[in-house]
């Protein structure tokens, strides 16, 4: 689906929302109507809870997760998108919008990543929003069609995850002085976490040898990690999108591979496999399995936090490097 029909769509959207119409999910939405208001004389617990509570919206799961850390039970923290959605290409719902006209703060990554959500904002522009990758030096995005634009991917290094958990400790303590302290410590703790996964990142790259230390997957996302930890990033395209993995992308690839004789290659969690095993098919490379990034796993996956993602993505590179994956 191309950008201007994405925007119609969204437009169509927004006007509903303003006029009342339903565009899908309408009976629903009636009946959940009807149900609030009979609650309004009677709240339920939930209710109060809800009521006493500030809700911070983030644009996907790993924001949340991180945001939650922070918020501790002081604050109710949801994502916009569900795990395992594709969060670049986007389009909010109905129930999105309705969500974000009645939240108190928005936390949102920046870098281009969310390129769905500027006709979003506007649909309430009094509910603030804090750009959590600010600060964060950016690493430009070296090849095709998104050459010299920051790669938006920063999360995924410790270093940077500090940079936001700060960020939202300064915005959560903006919006809600009351609990600022709580916000304070909680945001200690969780950096020290983040400190601790930092140290055993390093620990577990620098066990690879320097030869080896390359990460190849589907989308770069992997930019800032390779910068921080020493690894050499080799991807298929750059950015998700509606069209992916190109024959000359693949080829890229599967020189790369051969030259460098890399014994693995990987993907992540929220798109399709399809192009990488072809590679591996072609170079001989096992595939060894799925990274996590842009979306946290279920709570039952391997992925349910940021810093279990941290964990599993380095895991499943060092098995797949040393051919036990
Ligand atoms: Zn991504």
């Amino acid at each position: 689906m191309n950008h201007q029909v994405i925007c119609r769509k969204y437009q169509m959207l927004g006007f509903a929302l303003l006029l009342g119409v339903c565009l899908g999910g309408c009976n629903t939405q009636t009946a959940g109507l009807q149900t609030d208001r009979n609650r309004v004389s009677s709240p339920t617990a939930t209710d109060l809870t809800r009521k006493d509570r500030k809700v911070i919206l983030t644009t996907f799961t790993v924001l949340a997760d991180m945001a939650q850390n922070v918020a501790g039970d002081k604050a109710i923290v949801e994502s916009i998108t569900k795990p395992g959605a594709e969060i670049h290409g986007y389009e909010p719902t109905p129930s999105d919008l309705k969500r974000g006209q009645g939240a108190s703060l928005i936390l949102d990554n920046g870098l281009n990543l969310e390129r769905w959500a500027t006709r979003f904002y506007n649909s309430f522009p009094k509910v603030p929003r804090v750009t959590l990758s600010e600060g964060v030096q950016p690493v430009d995005i070296a090849e095709d069609a998104y050459r010299g634009k920051p790669n938006p991917h920063a999360w995924m290094s410790p270093k940077n995850a500090l940079i936001y958990v700060e960020n939202i400790r300064k915005a959560l303590g903006n919006i809600d002085p009351a609990n600022a302290k709580t916000y304070d410590a909680n945001a200690a703790k969780y950096s020290e976490e983040i400190r601790a996964i930092d140290l055993k990142l390093k620990q577990a790259i620098s066990a690879i040898p320097p030869d080896k230390r390359f990460i190849v997957s589907c989308e770069g996302a992997f930019s800032y990690i390779a910068r921080d930890y020493g690894l050499k990033e080799v991807y298929i395209w750059p950015v998700n999108a509606e069209q992916q993995a190109t024959p000359k992308q693949v080829e890229r690839v599967i020189n790369t591979v051969k030259a460098n004789k890399i014994p693995a290659v990987f993907c992540e969690s929220t798109v399709s496999n399809e192009p990488q095993l072809q590679v591996a098919k072609e170079t001989g490379a096992k595939f060894a399995g799925v990274f996590y990034v842009d979306s946290l796993s279920p709570a039952d996956g391997p992925a349910s936090t940021y810093l279990k993602l941290l964990e599993y993505n380095v895991n499943t590179l060092i098995k797949g490097l040393q051919g036990n994956g």
